[in-house]
């Protein structure tokens, strides 16, 4: 089951490089590709804006 991004991101790029898999992509908010997250949970440790949540 993916992490999830919501819309509390504020696009600061904190998780981007902390991915071990490359999932997150940027964007005006940024994007969990859920195929490829292993749910990890790395991201949503450092998300200063605890905008990411695991997903259902
Ligand atoms: Fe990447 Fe882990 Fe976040 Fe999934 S949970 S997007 S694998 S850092």
């Amino acid at each position: 089951m993916a992490y999830v991004i919501t819309d509390s991101c504020v696009a600061c790029g904190t998780c981007l490089p902390e991915c071990p898999v490359s999932a997150i992509s940027e964007g005006e908010i940024y994007h969990i590709d859920p195929d490829t997250c292993i749910d990890c949970g790395t991201c949503a440790s450092v998300c200063p804006s605890e905008a990411i949540i695991p997903g259902e």
